[in-house]
C-alpha cells in the first residue's frame, strides 16, 4: 500500500492510478488528517507526500511522521512545486528519504518509488514489526513462533525461514535457486526438489494458512499479496 498525500485532486487521481497500474496498491489522501486517519487502518509501505497543502503543510506532516514510532520507519517521498535548492534541502533536512520536483511525469514518479523502496527494504523491520500478521497466521519473527488461529505450529528452521522471507516481501516471487540461495546459503545445482519439499511441509503445517504461500506455475512461490 502507497499512500499519495494530494489536494489537487486530479494530480492525486492520475497518481493512485499510473501506481495501481503498476501492480501497488495506492490510495489518496487530500490532507494530513486524511492521512493521519489511514494509518491508522493500515500501515504503508511508502508515502508520497505533497508540501504545498490545504491545512497542515507536508514539512509539518512528515515531522509528526518521524516524531511518531509507529510511523518513524515508514520511507517518505515529498513533492514540491516550488523545486527550489531551499525546499529539497529542508525536506531532507526533516528526514524525507527523497524529494520530486513538480510537475514530475508518472513514470519518474514510479521510478523514485521503487528506488526508495529498495533502498528501504527491511528498514523498520528490525525496530517495529517484530510480528507479522496474516488472515489466521501469526509469526512471532523474534521469539520465532508461529499459530495459525491461535494455534501454536512448530516449524523447522528451513521452514521458518522460507516464511519468514516470503512475509516480509509479500507478492514478490522468489525462484527455487533464489529461495536455495537464500534460506540454504549455497550454490545446490540441480536440487531445486529440496525446495519444493520443504514448502510442501511448510503448507501441511500451516494448515488453513498454507494457501497463503502461493506457486507460481514455471517461476517459483510467493506470499499472496496485501490487500
Ligand atoms: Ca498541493
Amino acid at each position: 500500500m502507497i499512500y499519495c498525500v494530494e489536494d489537487e485532486q486530479n494530480i492525486c487521481e492520475l497518481e493512485v492510478y499510473t501506481l495501481q497500474s503498476v501492480g501497488f496498491e495506492a490510495k489518496g489522501c487530500s490532507s494530513g488528517n486524511e492521512l493521519f486517519a489511514e494509518l491508522e487502518k493500515e500501515l504503508p509501505k511508502l508515502i508520497l507526500l505533497d508540501i504545498m497543502l490545504p491545512d497542515e503543510d507536508g514539512l509539518t506532516i512528515l515531522r509528526r511522521l518521524r516524531s511518531d514510532e509507529r510511523y518513524a520507519h515508514i520511507p517518505v517521498i515529498m513533492a514540491t512545486a516550488k523545486g527550489t535548492e531551499f525546499d529539497k534541502v529542508k525536506g531532507l533536512d526533516w528526514g524525507a528519504d527523497d524529494y520530486i520536483a513538480k510537475p514530475f511525469g508518472m513514470l519518474e514518479m514510479v521510478a523514485r518509488i521503487k528506488a526508495v523502496l529498495r533502498r528501504c527494504e527491511g528498514r523498520g523491520v528490525q525496530q517495529a514489526v517484530q510480528i507479522i500478521k496474516r488472515d489466521n497466521l501469526e509469526v512471532n519473527l523474534e521469539e520465532h513462533k508461529v499459530s495459525v488461529a491461535g494455534q501454536e505450529v512448530v516449524l523447522t528452521l528451513k521452514e521458518f525461514e522460507l516464511l519468514k522471507k516470503f512475509l516480509l516481501n509479500p507478492g514478490i516471487v522468489f525462484s527455487r535457486d533464489k529461495l536455495l540461495n537464500d534460506i540454504w546459503g549455497y550454490e545446490f545445482t540441480g536440487e531445486t526438489r529440496t525446495v519444493d519439499v520443504h514448502i510442501r511441509t511448510l503448507r501441511q503445517k500451516l494448515g488453513s494458512a498454507g494457501d497463503l504461500v502461493e506457486t507460481i506455475r514455471g517461476v517459483g512461490y510467493r506470499m499472496a499479496a496485501t490487500k
